[in-house]
């Protein structure tokens, strides 16, 4: 099996009057992500990652966000759209790993449950989902809490 990697980023800002759903967890902040979609933008990062490994272009072609089709969509329902794609295409998922950079909230009691969306989604073992948070130490627009930002790489095998 020929490995493949893909990697994936993501930027949100925070002011949304809507929850802040991250990895598919609604999670209790003073306020939500501003994005087209549910604004979860560690789906989007993975969702990228993957696209990425596969060379199948990019989340913004798949889901543009002129069609209100995507306006306030369940990211992670777009996730599981591109993992069909992708094994559609004869790939395999391995594993994925994400990193998400925000001040606040404390994502740390929330990083299992992020994870069994995300690995539900892609049909993977929980254990081949890793899920890490930590802050930007202050720095930066990040770090003074404007938005947050992620990383994701993704591992697939075949053609
Ligand atoms: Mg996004």
């Amino acid at each position: 099996m020929r490995q493949r990697f893909g990697i994936g980023f993501d930027s949100h800002t925070f002011g949304a009057e809507r929850p802040l759903v991250l990895g598919g967890v609604t999670i209790e902040h003073t306020s939500g992500l501003v994005g087209h979609s549910d604004g979860d933008a560690v789906a989007h990062a993975v969702t990228d990652a993957l696209l990425g490994a596969a060379a199948m272009g990019d989340i913004g072609r798949l889901f543009p966000d002129t069609d209100p089709k995507w306006k306030d969509a369940d990211s992670i329902k777009m996730l599981a759209e591109v993992k069909r794609r992708i094994v559609a295409a004869s790939y395999t998922l391995v594993n994925v790993d994400v990193t998400v950079i925000t001040e606040a909230p404390k994502l740390a009691p929330h990083v299992d449950d992020m994870r069994k969306n995300l690995a539900t989604a892609l049909g993977l073992p929980v254990n081949a989902v890793s899920v890490k948070a930590k802050t930007n130490e202050k720095m930066d627009s990040v770090g003074k809490g404007k938005g947050l930002q992620v990383f994701a790489v993704a591992s697939i095998g075949g053609a």
